[in-house]
């Protein structure tokens, strides 16, 4: 009976089954971005006068039939899922039929006051009618209603953030025509209660509650627990409930005309472009918020048509793992939201084999085959409408840092893709999920396992129990560590997941919200947390007879799901025990793939890596990391080490030259011993060492704290020698104030006032240096003067350093070959390059101060302005983590070209903190450096990056 009616509302859909399938087609190259790309910036194209007529902006592409007017090149203008749709239509496989209206209709809308042109209505109008004909049914007919799906697609995913109306089309009349044509009454009034709910939530923002108190008054009253209690009578009532409910809220009727409807569903996607969780995940993400999103409107398929139908989404391989087995969750009689959102938690997929078996076996080799030819993990959606498969969406899939790494080396065994497609594969922050710690396993065994939940995403997460997202945020402003727990997370938590230690769920399943966003993130996730019963007003949950309030700690393990009821200690990632030798490398699988997809990036890289360190253990890391050579060794880091602050107190409070100089003795053997043990850990490669650069008074203690302490011990008859001393500091410390101090007597600055201290480093770098050439090992000293801006400072302390280096090897009886060099970190320094380069035998871009010099942005009070920055699109991103191209990129550029026009073997750095973000290492790739250098830790990030920008390929495409 229904199968008949069924078959009706999908009679000229294009696909016909495992047939079809056998069409797919196998690309022979990998999608691989274009050369130099850049970020794609669609632009609003003029505005067609008739329905795309030839050679006119068209604004909506058409699939079915077979065929579709677009492909998956088209993600910038039909959005990931649009072309992901066109390009399986294109393959024969059966997706319903339907159209994308694009990115730049979006785009178009928001520069329009928010309407479309009457030519784009046209357009859209006309694929209406297209769809109408080819699915042999009619908007808002009486006997075969045309029923569709309005759903956002944007060029990246982003699972969850914007909105979709399902079932759109039904009205008062349509209803009927849909019970006649199912024969299902039921359905058919529950379609229409579940549309209106959608539409009046989303489009017309009625709160959802309001909908959901109407629906449990009726359930009530019929004496229903669950909504599949409700028959077709308590379903036309709640209908009508929610109708009443709609004129009550707006002053007017529930639209019944379907165009309009449908006008208002697709304006209501593209408000949900800039609704405040879709643009919390693109500042997360590093999204552009001027790209928009497209909107997909598609034949409905039914899933909750009875117990022959089914809803599912599933993943081609393991996301949270990378294991080889196929992977997902469905529920019979339901409809794609309902999986999802995590309301009911869903089957593993591998019972639909019992309950649907030919749909099974033909949802398996669909999807085996659209991972052949996408060359990547595939996250599919489908329905089965009675019996009958269809693919809604497939997309590559996203997936663990963890997983990543496992399937991009399985893939390249499995001789399915090569190793420069594997690499692409893997985002290079990724990596730094892989050396997250895990649980110490002997603390962890101590504590009995309190409840189990589905390992969602892996990791080891300790943390104090918050239970909404503010609080998360609030707690660890305060320095706390937390742990989000929630009944079911929705897409508004996002920035809570984003500084919790981890997300806890009782409901949903491995593909609900938590799940997804939680994998992508890196973030430890447990989900589906059955046994769990949350109560967010009294803050407190209920699992096993245990209760747990906010505020105390929970830890789990997301690779396994167990949670356990208190805190436990965690150690370092497999990857770092390997690294740090406690562990074979023979005993870690991880590692050995880590290992293998990072000697790929270096056969493709042209960047060298390099790494920030200053301590011999750092520099050890560093090189285990790959790191080949240091970029930049602060030594005045070395200056806090135990029992030496005092020492440069000493030197800073000498108020003589001798008095300095004697200050200066004491420490030159703990500098040497340091740059003894740094030399040593890189084995040869060359070790960048910077001279002394912040201001001298930050090395005292602060001025307040001293006035404290000696009130203090004055009040309580303090001994005189020790209140006079503290007044002669405080005296200094006066003398040092600075009005500004990050543009005062800093860097270059103090070795022109203070040469004693230049020499000093100097000497305590040739003096290690030659020890270790006498030694047999391979030394490279690279000296850097900090904050140059004038061709003259440079002169001065270069001359410093030549003769310094000229009396120690003489001393020491032994040369070793040394460059001098300098930081560019001034703008000056960027402008008069080609003058500097003269005295410069190497350039190290500081692009923390270029950044604050070019902007004139504190380094360090930026974050009281840079979220209303972001907020109003003054800037998309944070320019101390990510290198603002135009602008600070330019003066590097301007560095580069200008250095090497004096000096054409001249070395090019960077050293500032975006020497480890991967789309700053994109563009250094771009303008020429030689090398860039991070913190030990984003090495492998950076080898990863580095590959990338010689593959072509911008980070995020
Ligand atoms: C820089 O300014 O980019 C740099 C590396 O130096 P520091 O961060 O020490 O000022
Ligand atoms: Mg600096």
């Amino acid at each position: 009976m229904a199968k008949k009616a069924a078959g009706r509302i999908v009679k000229a859909a294009p696909g016909k089954g495992a047939k079809t399938v056998k069409t797919v087609k196998t690309v022979s190259a990998p999608a691989r971005a274009k050369k130099g790309a850049a970020p794609a910036r669609v632009k609003a194209a003029a505005p067609a006068r008739k329905a795309a007529p030839k050679g006119r902006a068209k604004y909506v592409y058409f699939f079915g039939g077979g065929k579709a007017d677009g492909d998956r090149t088209m993600k910038d203008l039909l959005g990931g899922k649009g072309s992901g749709l066109a390009e399986m239509t294109n393959a024969g496989l059966p997706v319903p039929p339907g159209f994308t209206i694009t990115t730049a209709a979006c785009n178009l809308w928001y520069a329009n006051h928010r309407k479309l042109t009457p030519e784009i209505e046209d357009e859209m109008l006309a694929s209406v009618r297209r769809l109408e004909k080819l699915a042999g049914a009619e908007f808002g007919s009486s006997t075969n209603p045309l029923l569709v799906s309005v759903r956002s697609g944007a060029k990246f995913s982003m699972p969850g953030m914007m909105d979709t109306i399902l079932n759109l089309g039904l009205n008062d009349v349509a209803v009927e025509g849909l019970k006649a044509r199912t024969r299902n009454g039921r359905f058919a009034y529950d379609s229409y209660r579940r549309f209106i709910q959608m539409y009046g939530s989303v489009v017309l923002e009625i709160p959802k509650e309001k909908f959901e108190h109407e629906f449990d008054a009726v359930k009530h009253a019929h004496g229903a627990k669950s909504d599949t209690d409700l028959g077709e009578d308590g379903l036309r009532e709640t209908v009508e409930r929610y109708k009443a409910l709609v004129r009550r809220q707006k002053g007017k009727p529930f639209p019944q005309e379907a165009v309009a409807q449908l006008r208002g569903a697709r304006d209501a996607v593209f408000r949900s472009w800039n609704n405040p969780r879709a643009r919390a995940y693109r500042r997360i993400y590093d999204i552009p918020d001027h790209i928009g999103t497209a909107v997909n409107v598609q034949l409905m398929v039914f899933g909750n048509m009875g117990d022959t139908s089914a809803t599912g989404v599933g993943f081609t391989r393991n996301p949270a793992t990378g294991a080889r087995e196929f992977f997902g969750e469905f529920l019979t009689n339901a409809q794609g939201e309902d999986v999802v959102a995590g309301i009911r938690t869903p089957q593993p997929i591998a019972e639909l084999e019992k309950v649907l078996p030919h749909a099974y076996r033909e949802l398996r080799q669909i999807t085996a085959r659209l991972e052949r030819h996408y060359r990547d993990v595939q996250d599919f959606e489908f329905t089965i409408q009675d019996e009958k498969l269809y693919m809604l969406q497939t997309r590559n899939g996203k997936r663990t840092g963890y997983a990543a790494v496992v399937i991009a080396t399985d893939m390249v065994a499995e001789r399915l893709i090569t190793p420069q497609e594997a690499l692409l594969q893997v985002d290079p922050s990724a990596l730094s999920q892989l050396l997250a710690p895990v649980f110490d396993p002997k603390e962890w065994k101590k504590l009995p396992v309190t409840t189990r939940g589905l390992p969602a995403s892996p990791g080891a997460a300790s943390g104090q129990v918050v239970f909404t997202a503010d609080d998360a945020v609030e707690w660890v402003g305060q320095g706390r560590k937390v742990l989000l727990v929630r009944k079911e997370t929705v897409p508004d938590d996002i920035h809570g997941m984003e500084v919790a230690q981890g997300v806890l769920t009782a409901t949903g399943g491995m593909t609900s919200h938590a799940a997804v966003v939680g994998r992508q993130m890196g973030k430890p996730s447990v989900v589906g947390a059955g046994e769990i019963a949350v109560d967010d007003k009294a803050r407190r949950f209920t699992v096993n007879g245990v209760v747990v309030s906010e505020g105390d700690w929970v830890s789990f393990d997301g690779l396994t799901g167990e949670v356990k009821v208190g805190q436990v200690a965690t150690n370092p990632s497999e990857i770092l025990q390997v690294v740090g030798g406690r562990m074979a490398k023979a005993d870690s699988d991880i590692y050995q793939r880590f290992e293998k997809l990072l000697s790929w990036a270096d056969r493709q890289r042209r960047l060298k890596i390099r790494a920030n360190a200053d301590q011999a253990d750092q520099a050890e890391l560093a090189y285990a990391f790959g790191a080949r050579g240091i970029g930049l060794c602060r030594t005045e880091h070395m200056f806090f080490g135990e029992g030496r602050i005092e020492k440069v107190q000493r030197m800073i409070l000498a108020t003589t030259e001798v008095q300095r100089r004697a200050a200066l003795a004491e420490l030159l053997p703990l500098q040497r011993g340091d740059f003894y043990g740094v030399f040593r850990h890189m084995h040869g490669e060359p070790v960048t060492i910077r001279t002394i650069d912040p201001p001298l008074h930050e090395f005292l203690p602060r001025r307040e704290d001293l006035m404290v302490e000696i009130a203090r011990l004055e009040l309580t008859n303090g001994a005189t020698a020790a209140i006079e001393e503290k007044k002669a500091l405080l005296a200094r410390v006066e003398q040092l104030h600075e009005f500004n101090p990050m543009l005062g007597h800093r860097g270059v600055r103090l070795g022109i006032t203070y040469p004693e201290i230049t020499e000093m480093q100097v000497r305590a770098i040739f003096e290690a240096a030659c020890q270790l050439a006498k030694e047999g090992v391979k030394v490279v000293p690279e000296v850097m003067i900090p904050l140059v801006g004038h061709v003259r400072e440079l002169r001065d302390q270069k001359a410093i350093v030549d003769r310094v280096a000229a009396e120690v090897m003489k001393e020491l009886k032994v040369k070793v070959k040394y460059l001098v060099g300098t930081m560019i970190e001034v703008p000056r320094g960027a402008v008069t390059a080609d003058e500097i380069a003269a005295e410069a035998q190497f350039f190290s871009f500081g692009t923390n101060d270029l950044t604050q010099m070019t902007f004139g942005f504190s380094r360090d009070d930026i974050g009281k302005f840079l979220g209303a920055y972001q907020d109003r699109k003054i800037l998309e991103r944070d320019p101390f983590q990510s290198i603002d191209t135009v602008g600070v990129g330019a003066l590097v550029e301007m560095g580069c070209v200008k250095g090497r026009k004096t000096r054409p073997d001249l070395k090019l750095g960077v050293c500032g903190e975006h020497g480890g973000d991967p789309a700053s290492i994109h563009f250094f790739h771009q303008v020429g450096l030689d090398y860039v250098s991070c913190s030990p830790y984003r090495v492998p990030v950076a080898r990863l990056a580095a590959a990338h920008a010689a593959l072509q390929v911008k980070v995020g495409d």
